[in-house]
Order: structure tokens, then C-alpha cells, then sequence
């Protein structure tokens, strides 16, 4: 059985990758084995970038190898070393990252929108001449809202979608970095959005900072999107907001999407118990709503 909605885990990387505490490697490959325990196939375990940037993923090249095998893996790609050095650990499918808004991007990657596009031009090059069979995702943050510029227009959003799609990217996954849009706002982009590429393309990656991430879910399935970012446990949440909820927590989507009738195959019992050694070298209550009913559930009715 295919599953009806395509869900890709950004845990490993989005989750992790502003922790402060370091997650030994031994943690985030039981992190990544108890995932795919969970049902989770699609993964994105880490990113390639400096580690002098990111230290909590400068573990990268020793992680990758040792993955457990049956996921479909992916890393995100700053630039052509990032590139250079998963090439050397034998990276198939990699993501690259620019957005919407220029003020993010130059504080974010330190690039114009221009630039960065650029670089994916080189990027996706090489990748391509070495991996003819890999995948390749471009992010499209801060797609609805920047927190240095305000609201972002959904033309503004669909020019760099549209632009990464002639770069030649196999999806373009459009993300609500800060967490603000609600149903309106993602009807009219998607509206606009599948005007520009095939929605079997598109992915939304919604972050759940003001609650509304599954409202958001529902309008982007109306309108045919059938893939959907989240990480476990929610993990992740929001480097502008400290302390708000950030990234949409896998277990809801899962919870929301079976109960919904959609057929998908995450087991939302295994999945729950995915985060909690990560939860806890973080010092941290699990606080996803559907890990929390269902750990207290398991408690309360052990199967
Ligand atoms: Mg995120």
C-alpha cells in the first residue's frame, strides 16, 4: 500500500540543529533507527555545513555512514563544499535552503536571494553530474511572514518557487518559518503556487508557533497538496519566538492525518517514544499534544 500523504521528518536536522547540548552520534542513530521503527521513511538526518556554524551537525560525515539502512535519507547543502563533503559519504538526495524575504536571507545564509540561487545553479550542477539519479528539494522559507520584513506577498513567494523549479529541483518544500499563516493565507498561495509548478512538486513545511499548523495541513490537502515537513516531537521551536512552539509535530500530523482516514503507515504509538532519549540529554517534558496523549495513554492503558 502507497501511503496517501508523503510525510518527511526533519527531526534529525531542523530539530537539532539550534541545540545548544550536544547529541552524541550513538543517540541520533537510535533517534533515526526508533523513526523508522515508527513507520517514518523519508528523513532528513542532518546538514552539511560549516561546523563551525552549526556544531551540533558537525557530525555529519560521521553519522551519515552508519545510518541504518531502509530510509530514504537527505541533507541539507549550504554551498559546493557542503556538497564535496556528502558527495564523499555518498549523499543521494540533498535539500538546499534560500526564502522568500532578502532581509532573512542575507542575515540567515549570509546571501542575497540571488546569490543563493546562484549557488544551487553550481550546486545542483555538480550534484547532478555525480548523482544523475539523486533528488534534489529547494526550501522556501519564510513564506508567508519574515520577522525582519513583515508579511511577504505570494507573488514574492512564487517567483524564487518558480525560479528554483528552472534551476531544476525536484520539489520545492514552502515553509511558515515563523509559524504565523492560517488557512486563508495558505489557500491563496497554494492558489498561486500550483500555477507555477505541478503540486505533486510542492510540500509545505509549517511551523505550529500560533496553533493554526493543522488548520493549515487541511487547506493544502483540499487543494491536492499530499506532502507535508514535520518533526518529531516538534522539535525544533522557534529561534525567533524562544520558548514557542516551532516546527509541526509529527505525531499531530500523523494523528491528524489517520484520524482523517488518510492512509499512512507512521505508528503513532512508536513514533511517541521516537524523541524521548533526545527529550531528555535536551532536559526537556515532551510537549507535542499528540505525543503527550499518547505517552499518557500508553501509561494509563498498557497494551
Ligand atoms: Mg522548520
Amino acid at each position: 500500500m502507497t501511503d496517501q500523504v508523503r510525510i518527511i521528518e526533519v527531526g534529525p536536522r531542523d530539530g537539532l540543529q539550534n541545540e545548544r547540548i550536544p547529541i552524541p552520534v550513538d543517540a541520533k542513530l537510535r533517534f533515526v533507527s526508533k523513526l523508522l521503527n515508527a513507520g517514518i521513511h523519508e528523513i532528513e538526518v542532518t546538514s552539511f555545513v560549516s561546523p563551525k556554524w552549526v556544531p551540533q551537525l558537525g557530525d555529519a560525515q560521521i553519522l551519515w555512514p552508519q545510518l541504518p539502512p531502509g530510509g530514504l535519507y537527505s541533507a541539507l547543502i549550504p554551498n559546493i563544499k557542503g556538497l564535496e563533503r556528502a558527495l564523499e559519504v555518498g549523499v543521494e538526495r540533498i535539500a538546499l535552503f534560500t526564502a522568500a524575504s532578502e532581509s532573512f536571507t542575507q542575515k540567515n545564509i549570509n546571501m542575497s536571494i540571488a546569490q543563493s540561487l546562484e549557488t544551487f545553479g553550481e550546486v545542483i550542477a555538480q550534484f547532478r553530474a555525480a548523482k544523475p539519479q539523486g533528488w534534489v528539494r529547494g526550501y522556501v522559507s519564510t513564506a508567508f511572514e519574515c520577522p525582519y520584513e513583515g508579511r511577504i506577498s505570494p507573488e514574492r513567494t512564487c517567483d524564487v518557487a518558480r525560479r528554483l523549479i528552472e534551476l531544476g529541483v525536484d520539489e520545492v518544500s514552502i515553509g511558515d518559518t515563523i509559524g504565523v499563516a492560517a488557512p486563508d493565507e495558505v489557500r491563496a498561495l497554494t492558489k498561486r503556487l500550483i500555477d507555477v509548478l505541478p503540486v505533486e512538486r510542492l510540500t509545505y513545511h509549517f511551523h505550529d508557533t500560533y496553533g493554526c499548523a493543522i488548520a493549515n495541513v487541511a487547506e493544502a490537502l483540499e487543494l491536492g497538496v499530499a506532502s507535508f515537513d514535520s518533526s518529531a516531537g516538534g522539535l525544533g521551536g522557534c529561534p525567533y519566538a524562544p520558548g514557542a512552539t516551532g516546527n509541526l509535530a509529527t505525531e499531530d500530523l500523523v494523528y491528524f492525518l489517520r484520524r482523517s482516514g488518510v492512509a499512512i503507515s507512521p505508528d503513532l504509538v512508536r513514533l511517541s517514544q521516537a524523541t524521548l532519549e533526545i527529550l531528555q540529554i535536551l532536559g526537556r517534558q515532551p510537549t507535542a499534544k499528540a505525543q503527550v496523549a499518547q505517552l499518557a495513554a500508553s501509561e494509563t492503558c498498557p497494551t
